[in-house]
């Protein structure tokens, strides 16, 4: 099987396996006052240091550590919505841990909006500029669109912001950016950013959080007191480990190569959605008269797996994000395809052709 489906997860490496049976043998629990134990904790340490520095990370901030970006997502939301009589501002186009909270905060009485979106599915930063006023306390900007590979950029987002309204509290969701684009948090001024161990080839169940000003932070898991008294629970040790294995070995591979020769090998009627302002390892594509569902199977018979949007909204019965931005008549079709490192660039071509034939094998059967 060659697996086009990088963007809902990633096989972990074997060097971030590795690093994870390695660091399983300090299971003592890093509370404990014994060597082996302050050992485990001194690993952890050395891990967020090293997130820090890769993100460029402001003085004074720091990463807790988490079970998930789902869980990292949270806690931001948890901390920040304090108050209904602020404004809080979120993209429309954010994964489901994030819209489902949006959701329910607006169901208990918060005044939450929704920033719109252009045509590759990334913020409309103009329609942004227009909704921000006093009232607003905060955003909450993915840097990487999961369903489009739309960048939002976020240093210009937070410095437009910033400048005219400056206790505006941003978060930006950074799971899909990690390994894709640049990420400097320092630069960019957002005072909260989540990623996730297990898009960038590190283990399930492993998140971080960046907190830029930790006493401004409310904690959401109480307990133990651990991370700083930020996030209780007991530390995740092997998969902390992992993930900053994960993150070393990370190869910032250039796919644009692979975009252009699946486009080029695509064809029938369809609706690009992830133009050439949006990464090259997610495209987002809806072909018209054609059921995603059914290609998804039909490749995947061929030995392809695809996607029909992101693995969040497949089960949804439309797609909330590209039913803002593509023709009605375009959505039932919709398909993700998104690389990593194993992909060549002759599989994106043969990929193209397959899902060409495919959609017209489809065509050609409803018309009969
Ligand atoms: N945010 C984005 C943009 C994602 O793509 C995902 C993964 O699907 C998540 C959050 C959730 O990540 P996790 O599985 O670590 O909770």
């Amino acid at each position: 099987m060659k697996n086009f489906d990088n963007a809902s997860t990633t096989k972990i490496s074997k060097s971030a396996l590795d690093s994870y049976n390695w660091a399983s043998e300090f299971f003592y629990n890093p509370s404990s006052l014994y060597a082996p134990a302050v050992k485990g904790k001194n690993l952890i340490e050395e891990a967020r240091q090293y997130f820090l520095k890769t993100f460029k990370a402001k003085l004074n901030s720091t990463f807790i550590f988490t079970s998930s970006a789902t869980e990292s997502n949270n806690a931001v939301f948890n901390s920040c919505f304090t108050r209904k009589d602020k404004t809080y501002l979120i993209g429309s186009g954010e994964h489901s841990s994030i819209y489902e909270q949006a959701k329910n905060y607006l169901q208990l009485g918060y005044d939450v909006k929704f920033i719109p979106l252009t045509d590759n599915g990334g913020v409309d930063i103009l329609e942004l500029e227009k909704m921000l006023n006093d009232k607003v306390a905060f955003v909450s900007v993915m840097h990487v669109s999961n369903e489009t590979g739309a960048i939002n950029d976020i240093t210009k987002i937070s410095k437009m912001i910033k400048t005219k309204y400056p206790n505006v509290i941003i978060h930006s969701d950074g799971v899909q950016a990690v390994g894709k684009v640049e990420i400097n948090l320092k630069e960019s001024n957002v005072d909260y950013y989540t990623i996730s161990a297990h898009k960038i080839n590190g283990p399930k169940g492993v998140g971080a959080l960046y907190i830029a000003n930790p006493n401004k932070f409310k904690p959401l898991l109480l307990g133990g007191g651990q991370e700083m008294n930020l996030r209780s629970g007991t530390e995740n040790i092997p998969g902390i480990v992992a993930f900053k294995t994960a993150l070393e070995n990370i190869q910032h591979k250039d796919f644009s190569q692979h975009k252009q020769a699946f486009l080029n090998n695509l064809t029938g009627d369809f609706k690009l959605v992830s133009d050439d302002k949006c990464v090259n390892n997610i495209i987002s594509i809806c072909y018209k008269s054609v059921r995603g569902e059914t290609i998804v199977h039909m490749l995947e018979d061929k030995g392809y797996l695809i996607g029909t949007g992101s693995s969040c909204n497949s089960k949804a019965k439309s797609n909330r994000i590209l039913s803002q931005i593509v023709q009605k008549e375009y959505l039932p079709g919709a398909i993700r395809v998104s690389f990593d490192e194993s992909v060549t660039i002759e599989d994106c071509s043969e990929l193209a052709k397959e899902i060409s034939l495919a959609t017209q094998q489809y065509i050609e059967r409803i018309k009969r």
